[in-house]
């Protein structure tokens, strides 16, 4: 399986990265995609995915909770990197996220906007970040339709409604980590009308960690809970669903097939 949405760059690795590595491999996780949050992340993330070089991918993007003020600048700085030679598989990751702070509501949208822009012009798929802002998230994403982008709604938790309006661009596929093994998720309920062509699996860490790991650090070899929870909900192998779902991950991020 392919974990396509991981922070494992982050201080809460610091100790043990290259154990986090070594039972990620044995846990059968193939490649695992590194969703960059701001400037300070970028460094960090690229010497990591130096090291692991053919393991680990990197993102570019601005998340939106780590915006401010002169996000504009800090995005000028990231464009110029898209420009000509880098090893970047996507644009992210990116959104809005209304969840707990709206003061910057239209600047995290023209942020979101402009590196959409991004995505378009470099060809790159987008990693796609949401949180109670579904509306405005359909609505711009409405505006960019005839761009014909690809990318992934990361950490999907939402209904079938919302499902349905998301999957209705049909470059993207839904995120599926950790929440689907909670026990109060509707999550299984959803996916019984998703079919397994249009979700990809991810666990984002070190947030949320599946059953029965919850409520420690997630990282990558958590993954095999979320696919087994898969397998489970889709009455298929777990040889099948992550066939299924790299398939999924290999045409979004195109990349992929040309970096080695
Ligand atoms: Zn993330």
């Amino acid at each position: 399986m392919i974990d396509t949405h991981s922070h494992i760059y982050g201080p809460e690795f610091a100790e043990d990265i290259d154990q986090v590595i070594t039972r990620a491999q044995e846990a059968g996780v193939e490649k695992i995609l590194l969703p960059n949050i701001n400037a300070e992340s970028i460094h960090p993330m690229l010497k990591l995915c130096e090291r692991y070089a053919g393991y680990l991918y990197p993102m570019l993007g601005l998340h939106p909770t780590d915006m401010d003020k002169d996000f504009c600048s800090v995005l000028d700085d990231m464009e110029l990197q898209l420009q000509g030679n880098h090893p970047y598989i996507a644009v992210g990751e990116v959104g809005l996220d209304y969840y707990w702070d709206r003061s910057l509501y239209d600047e995290q949208q023209e942020a979101f906007e402009r590196q959409i822009e991004w995505a378009a012009r470099y060809d790159l798929p987008l990693m796609i970040h949401s949180r109670s802002a579904h509306k405005e998230l359909v609505n711009i994403m409405e505006r960019h339709r005839s761009q014909e982008l690809r990318g992934v709604f990361h950490c999907f938790g939402g209904t079938l409604e919302e499902a349905q309006e998301l999957l209705s661009f049909p470059g993207f596929a839904l995120g599926i980590g950790g929440v689907l093994t909670y026990k109060k998720s509707p999550l299984p309920e959803v996916l019984q009308s998703v079919p397994l062509s249009r979700i990809v699996i991810e666990t984002d860490s070190p947030y949320l960690a599946p059953v029965p790991h919850r409520g420690q650090r997630n990282e990558s070899s958590y993954a095999i809970d979320v696919l087994k929870k898969l397998s489970y909900i889709y009455k298929v192998s777990e040889e099948e669903v992550s066939e299924r779902t790299n398939l999924n991950v290999m045409s979004i991020f195109s990349r992929l097939n040309v970096l080695v």
